[in-house]
């Protein structure tokens, strides 16, 4: 960039990293396109920044999750918690039938429903496919499996195979958490939880509705019993 092209600030890496994940955040425009675009432009777009504002949104998600389950009146209800834990469930399922190149976009527990973003077009999810996935997420709550927790560096925990969030910046210790049977494991994640104790505090899982929220970027609504 120039310093006497008064367009500069406005094609700057970081505006455009700026601008991009405003797009995501307030339209679902997906990072892939806008930074398909950029790069169609010849401009730069600061990837390191960009990844430092996703992941602090996601602390802010995290934080105001937790603020929820800290502000009383049902916010730390075993609904809440249980929601929570079945997405864990349900992000592994998903992996299992799409891939590993699927992950969780975002997430956000709400009073009455549990929220679940993935980079998925929404058409591949056909009505079978929901069915698919309830079956699948249900028959893994369905053996009540225990959730143990493991502190340990982010080294051993990818070394295990955890799902990590995309974007996240780690610290020297992490927290992972496992749901498995024997050796069979059903999800290992990164997480700072709050987490049930064994899936049988969890009763009927539904997926409600899915939504395209943009191009290769899928909403899921679900919900649990206790
Ligand atoms: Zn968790």
């Amino acid at each position: 960039m120039t310093a006497n092209n008064p367009k500069a600030t406005k094609l700057d890496p970081q505006w455009l990293a700026n601008k991009t994940f405003d797009l995501y955040q307030s339209h679902g425009v997906p990072i892939e396109i806008s930074e398909y675009l950029i790069e169609k432009e010849g401009l730069i777009l600061d990837v390191d920044y960009l990844q430092k504002l996703i992941e602090s949104h996601q602390t802010l998600s995290q934080s105001s999750s937790t603020a929820q389950f800290k502000s009383g009146l049902g916010s730390n209800s075993p609904k809440a918690i249980a929601m929570h834990t079945a997405t864990h469930i349900l992000h592994q399922v998903l992996r299992s039938i799409f891939g590993t190149q699927l992950h969780q976009m975002g997430s956000a527990i709400l009073e009455d429903k549990a929220r679940f973003d993935i980079n998925l077009n929404s058409s591949d999810l056909t009505p079978e496919t929901i069915t698919n996935i309830e079956m699948q997420v249900q028959a893994i709550i369905d053996k009540h499996l225990t959730m143990t927790k493991i502190e340990t560096t982010p080294d051993i925990a990818k070394g295990l195979d955890a799902i990590g969030l995309f974007g996240e910046k780690y610290g020297d210790k992490v927290t992972i958490y496992t749901l498995a049977d024997g050796q069979t494991i059903y999800s290992r994640e990164f997480c700072g939880g709050p987490h049930i104790e064994n899936t049988n505090q969890i009763g009927k899982f539904q997926i409600l509705k899915k939504k395209s929220i943009g191009n290769n970027l899928t909403r899921l609504d679900f919900v649990v019993s206790l």
